[in-house]
């Protein structure tokens, strides 16, 4: 079971490959990338534990030398980025060479600034092993780490050369955590692909309970609707910031919580894109009917849907939009909201009245008490 999407960037171009059996054949899968056969593999240690012996045996005659870090969002941070970038270095990885990202979306973003400033640059493979690095992080080329003034502020446009999506994988994650990544899968739907959220609604279950054809299928579409955003626009001058549907809301949550335990990105991107949905409607976007779908779908799956399902303090309604301004895609001082007029049909906006979104997050709010 193997589906190939290529992501069309001239020169930069590079497949990203979903299947089976990928980490087992990672040798052969990465070898005509090497100039030598060695590659240095960073991983965090809760991914090292359960997949890195496989890795290892898959890549046969190919070197491979590795170093785990601590699982988490506060690995995204300074002090793991020396240390990754040190150790390289203490590996002698060439500028020819390849460094591997073998893990979720933080072992992703930070290997691959590591890899951008590395020498001024080396080539990196991700091997995304969440949902969420599946379908999101790992294609694109954007990487980074978190500043403690705010999510993601720190990083670099450096495509990776290959993508390898193992979705056997996935079996290993926790429920919650494969959840957190199914938010950025239904992100997808909702923001291009009314069918996709269709079909989304009916195999949703079923994907979560492990079946692999579904699981190929919702990773592939994702993947495709990515490369196709990324294609057009590399660097987010105009329809990238689609992909942030959601994303405005979520990053001012993860700065409320600590970007920690208590409120994943995933489950934040899933609140994130009720909250735009419902602001949609307030602002006469779109019906009604288009947020209680997607609440009815996230709550089915048993998913975080409202700010009542974040557990602890939360700043209040002008607090959130401090926070919120601190978001990438702040332009010329004024907040940017990706609204949809439907199901599929996202666009960017400034135009967001400051009292709607107050008013918007006030009964948010309220409703946790
Ligand atoms: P993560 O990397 O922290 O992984 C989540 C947890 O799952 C971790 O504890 C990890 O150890 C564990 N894990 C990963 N794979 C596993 C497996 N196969 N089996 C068992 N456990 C496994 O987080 P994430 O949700 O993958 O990614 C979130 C990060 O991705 C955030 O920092 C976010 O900002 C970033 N992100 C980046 C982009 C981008 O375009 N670069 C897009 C979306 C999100």
């Amino acid at each position: 079971m193997r589906n190939v999407v290529k992501v069309e960037l001239g020169a930069r171009s590079y497949e990203v490959r979903i299947g089976t059996g990928l980490i087992g054949n990672a040798g052969a899968e990465i070898r005509p990338l090497l100039r030598r056969p060695r590659v240095a593999v960073v991983t965090d240690a809760t991914v090292g534990a359960l997949h890195l012996a496989e890795l290892r045996a898959g890549l046969g005659d190919v070197e491979m030398v590795s170093l785990a870090l601590p699982p988490g969002e506060g690995t995204k941070c300074w002090a793991e980025f020396q240390r990754v970038v040190e150790w390289l270095l203490e590996q002698k990885v060439e500028r020819k060479d390849i460094v591997v990202a073998f893990g979720g979306g933080v072992i992703g973003d930070l290997v691959g600034f590591a890899a951008a400033v590395l020498r001024r640059g080396v080539r990196f493979v991700q091997i995304p092993t969440s949902l969420l690095a599946q379908v999101d992080s790992s294609v694109g080329g954007k990487t980074g780490i978190n500043s403690p003034a705010g999510k993601n502020l720190i990083g670099a446009f450096h495509q990776p050369s290959l993508v390898l999506a193992d979705i056997d994988v996935l079996g290993t994650l926790t429920a919650r955590d494969f959840l957190a990544g199914y938010g950025e899968v239904v992100k997808y739907g909702l923001l291009g692909d009314p069918l996709f959220f269709e079909w989304l609604e009916a195999e949703g279950p079923r994907l979560a309970a492990g079946d692999r054809a579904t699981r190929l299928k919702a990773v592939t579409r994702s993947v495709e609707m990515k490369a196709e955003i990324v294609a057009r626009d590399e660097t987010e001058e105009g329809d990238r910031a689609l992909l942030n549907l959601g994303h405005t809301f979520c990053h001012a949550l993860e700065a409320a919580t600590g970007y920690g335990e208590r409120l994943l990105h995933g489950e934040g991107v899933a609140i994130g894109c009720a909250l735009a949905f419902e602001l949609s409607q307030r602002l006469g976007l779109c019906s009604q009917e288009a947020p209680s779908r997607v609440r009815a779908h996230l709550r089915e799956m048993g998913m975080k849907v409202d700010l009542a399902d974040i557990e602890g303090d939360l700043p209040d309604a002008e607090g959130l939009i401090a926070l919120m301004a601190q978001d990438k895609k702040v332009l010329d001082g004024k907040l940017r909201f990706i609204l949809a007029r439907g199901i599929g049909e996202a666009f960017v906006t400034s135009d967001v009245p400051r009292e709607v979104l107050k008013g918007l997050l006030e009964e948010a709010l309220a409703a946790r008490r």
